[in-house]
């Protein structure tokens, strides 16, 4: 019978594709499955994908103590780790690989931070929407790693031009609540990052008795200081380490409860984003 003539030979080709599949995993056994810079064409010409993930961070100082790829690290880490835990749930998502630069518009003389302007960024950013929309891969979560960038207005642009696409965009230094986690605040190589970097990259952190204090000095505007009006931040006059909020408190055992709890938190906003139907995501 036709029928299942077409049946038997459809499932000889799944066969066969499912152990080419598994034999490209399995050669390659560090390769992640969801992390495009890891993957070879054999493994991706096979997988869908449902959620592409855009980490996007920033190259610039972070007080005396941490590297000037510190929002990279975070990015790539946490990318990854959330990655892992989504796949294992069964969310096809691929981690692209992280843009390093990001919006420095703030710190013009501080020595090689690199600005990208928010007009090339909305560049960048089509671009790379512009090859999802057309290889059917519908969702796009930019992760910020970075206080100065800001994909709102850019994702509002963009969402017109592809009405198809599902397009979002999270800050994971405000996806659970810094307060549990550490005794200082800060928003800049502070006890948190410097946690952080000492649980992902300690061999990239001076020793903190190195570090400055991270003293800011406030706007002298009250509705600025309130937060309810905003200019940006001009950083040396802000600050004179290029640090804001005190570091010396932290320690590699806070970075990792804190970096598991971003990750967990981060891995099911990618398995809600991958499952959800784009045609109907609202609902009470
Ligand atoms: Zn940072």
């Amino acid at each position: 019978m036709p029928g299942t003539c077409a049946y038997f030979f459809i499932s000889i080709e799944f066969f066969k594709l499912h152990k080419e599949f598994k034999n490209a995993q399995s050669k390659n056994s560090n390769m992640r499955p969801y992390i495009l810079a890891e993957s070879n064409w054999k493994t991706i010409k096979e997988q869908k994908f449902d959620l592409a993930v855009l980490p996007w961070a920033a190259t610039e100082a972070h007080n005396y103590h941490l590297p000037y790829a510190t929002d990279i690290i975070e990015a790539d880490y946490i990318a990854a780790e959330a990655g892992r835990i989504a796949w294992e749930q069964g969310a096809r998502v691929i981690v692209l690989p992280t843009i390093p630069f990001g919006v420095n518009t703030g710190q013009p003389d501080i020595t090689l931070d690199i600005n990208l302007n928010p007009s090339t960024q909305l560049s960048i950013l089509q671009d790379i929407t512009e090859v999802l929309n057309r290889q059917q891969i519908h969702k796009l979560l930019v992760l910020n790693s970075h206080g100065g960038n800001d994909f709102k207005p850019m994702l509002r642009e963009l969402g017109l031009r592809y009405p198809q696409m599902l397009l979002a965009t999270c800050n994971w230094f405000n996806s659970v609540d810094k307060k549990q986690f550490f005794e200082e605040q800060g928003d800049h190589a502070d006890e948190m990052e410097t946690s952080l970097l000492l649980y992902m990259r300690p061999d990239l952190v001076l020793p903190l008795e190195e570090a400055g204090d991270g003293k800011e000095l406030k706007s002298k505007i009250k509705g600025i200081r309130e937060g309810w009006a905003w200019s940006e931040r001009k950083w040396s006059m802000v600050t004179e380490d290029t640090g804001i909020g005190n570091p010396k408190r932290a320690t590699q055992e806070k970075g990792q409860k804190f970096f598991h709890a971003v990750t967990e938190k981060m891995a099911e906003l990618f398995v809600e984003m991958s499952n959800v139907d784009i045609s109907s995501r609202y609902g009470s």
